[in-house]
């Protein structure tokens, strides 16, 4: 190796681009000032997404679960640039960044995320509300509060989507309306939370019941105005007046993957190779909801902060092997089970095959968040803010 100061550019700054950051900041190389690492990230707060719910019910504040990437990377060799990759030149490796400038690149790690995909429904897009962002969140909460002051008896409220965004966001908004909301909870399936366990469906549902939420399932949408959402069950079109529509129904890949010049599967994701890298090209990495890692040894990978959580550590640790000349390791995901926030304090916590719910379940789904939380210092003042409820920013 040459004394060259080799380049790391990552690309998204998630659970997946941040924590790998993090992670890479710690090695010899990176502090001695062989490697640079440039974190490429447009917004600027980093989101701990599952916590996003409790902003509504004001459970935890915005700069617990979006703290500022500034705050966040003081003292790390962790360069931020504030900016929007906008294309990647693979052969010349090369990112492109939205001031009309560009980086050059030794190693790339893409970790993009996916975006919000509307599907095919008149006026969906134009009418419903997402919940993916801290901006839809306190959209989201600012409405309700409007709701909660409003002297109308009930508001209706529809939440497309019965997988987990979906469970979560109906018994946070019943709870934050302290009741006083027809929630409606749609989705063409036959089941909710398609992807979980027996245990965590039927607590998921009890959590339901007891708020009234009303389950519509095989149901289609049909059609989505300012103050209706029209629908489809057994064969019968039926429109109803409502109040809001939240949409939860799926996730795309963003443009600029679509215009690389690499594998991808059919969700147009990036296939790697067990080792996260890209089959065509080794000197990138690409993990979270943007890849699709290829390992037949063990389960399929989801796109969940969990996964993303632990590539990052892989990706970090194949990216030191690969510049040490070593071999890089396949990534192996262990699944360690599922937790959902089902209203206000309460939680249901799913692993290895144990079953745990209600308050306490909420306490502790908590704690083990703060433990997940980016960089020690931040980890602190949350958890400090649980125990002793200091209620402003640090
Ligand atoms: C409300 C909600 C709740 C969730 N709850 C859970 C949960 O309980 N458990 C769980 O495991 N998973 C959960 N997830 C899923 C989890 O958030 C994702 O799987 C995870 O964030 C994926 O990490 P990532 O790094 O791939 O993408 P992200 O975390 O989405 O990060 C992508 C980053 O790339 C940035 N970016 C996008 N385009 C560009 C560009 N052109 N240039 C530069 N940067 C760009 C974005 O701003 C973003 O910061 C939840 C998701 C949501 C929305």
């Amino acid at each position: 190796m040459n004394n060259k100061r080799i380049n790391v550019l990552i690309a998204g700054g998630g659970f997946g681009g941040l924590y790998t950051a993090l992670y890479l900041s710690k090695f010899s190389w990176v502090q001695s000032g062989k490697c640079q690492i440039t974190l490429v990230e447009p917004k600027d707060n980093f989101l701990f997404s599952p916590l996003l719910y409790e902003i509504l019910t004001d459970e935890l504040q915005r700069w617990e679960i979006a703290p500022n990437y500034q705050k966040l990377l003081l003292g790390h060799k962790i360069q931020w640039l504030q900016d929007r990759v906008t294309g990647i030149d693979i052969e010349q490796r090369q990112g492109f960044l939205a001031t009309n400038s560009y980086l050059s690149y030794d190693y790339l790690v893409i970790a993009l995320g996916r975006k919000t995909k509307f599907a095919n429904i008149p006026g969906l897009e134009q009418n419903a509300l997402t919940f993916r962002s801290i901006t839809d969140a306190e959209i989201l909460k600012e409405k309700l509060q409007i709701f909660k002051a409003s002297t109308k008896l009930k508001t209706s409220i529809a939440v497309i989507g019965a997988g987990a965004n979906g469970v979560e966001l109906a018994c946070k908004v019943y709870d934050k309306l302290l009741g006083e909301a027809e929630i409606y909870l749609i989705d063409r399936g036959q089941e909710i939370l398609k992807n979980f366990g027996k245990g965590v469906n039927k607590v998921a549902k009890k959590a339901l019941a007891k708020r009234n939420i009303q389950l519509l399932l095989s149901t289609e949408v049909k059609e989505v105005t300012a103050h209706s959402i029209t629908l489809k069950q057994n064969h019968t079109i039926n429109e109803y007046a409502t109040d809001l529509v939240l949409w939860t129904g799926g996730t795309e890949t963003i443009d600029l993957i679509h215009n690389l010049p690499c594998q991808r599967d059919d969700f147009g994701k990036l296939l790697t190779r067990p080792t996260l890298q890209l089959i065509d090209y080794p000197e990138i990495i690409a993990l979270g909801d943007v890849a699709d890692v290829r390992n037949n040894k063990t389960t399929p990978v989801p796109t969940t902060a969990q996964a993303a959580y632990q590539q990052a550590s892989c990706a970090a640790k194949n990216l030191q092997a690969i510049l040490q000349n070593k071999r890089p390791k396949s990534f192996y995901y262990l699944h360690l089970g599922d937790m959902l926030t089902l209203g206000k304090g309460e939680a249901i916590i799913s692993s290895f095959g144990i079953n745990l719910s209600g308050k306490i379940a909420g306490f502790l789904r908590r704690l083990i968040y703060i433990q997940r939380l980016p960089t020690m210092r931040h980890r602190l003042q949350v958890f400090k803010n649980l125990i002793f409820g200091k209620k402003n920013k640090p």
